[in-house]
């Protein structure tokens, strides 16, 4: 898959329209469930899916480890998680792998973290979307946002390219989305 930008275009557009819709929703009571390791594990993630084929199985194993760390104590898995992302993302800012906001659905893309769409940015304020998520797409709503690692990793490139900030996962299929929206207030 050489022309990797033709291909995500038109699929960023219609994640777009899930995300228009989903926004627009009235909440509606969301039944949760326990968060059933069997079906966590075994995700295609269409588009990651054809990129390269093993995909299932570079899932399964990021899925085995944080599953893991969320029955040993869900909040310290979503402190090291966060920890890891932002200090790993700074780190690839340090080392010019990421020099500009430009750079972050390809580092996305290249570690199959997932589609990175870029919603809104304005001085004070950025919405980052995330589709085909390695940490939840597909999962039954759980009553909770998965997405540490990943939330983490934002906040560390946005605070070393742009400036101190707090970013929240606000949309994400632990919450009963069908993608993941993250929010990024600079201080
Ligand atoms: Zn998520």
């Amino acid at each position: 898959m050489e022309d990797i930008a033709s291909y995500v275009e038109p699929l960023l557009k219609k994640w777009r329209e899930v995300y228009k819709e989903e926004k627009r929703k009235k909440p509606e009571k969301t039944e949760y469930s326990e968060l059933d390791p069997l079906m966590y594990f075994n995700v295609k993630r269409p588009f990651f899916v054809k990129l390269s084929p093993e995909d299932p199985t570079y899932v399964r194993t990021f899925r085995m480890i944080s599953y893991g760390m969320l029955k040993y104590s869900p909040s310290m898995r979503t402190l090291i998680l966060r920890g890891a992302g932002y200090n790993l993302a700074r780190k690839l800012v340090e080392t010019n792998e990421i020099r500009s906001i430009d750079d972050l659905p390809r580092v996305f893309l290249k570690q199959k973290l997932g589609l990175v769409d870029i919603i809104e940015e304005s001085f004070n304020r950025m919405k980052v979307n995330l589709y085909e998520c390695i940490s939840c797409y597909s999962i039954k709503p759980v009553g909770r946002t998965l997405c540490d690692f990943e939330a983490g990793f934002i906040q560390g490139v946005m605070e070393a390219l742009i400036g101190k900030n707090i970013t929240r996962e606000v949309y994400c299929w632990g919450l009963g989305n069908h993608f993941c929206g993250f929010e990024v207030v600079f201080e």
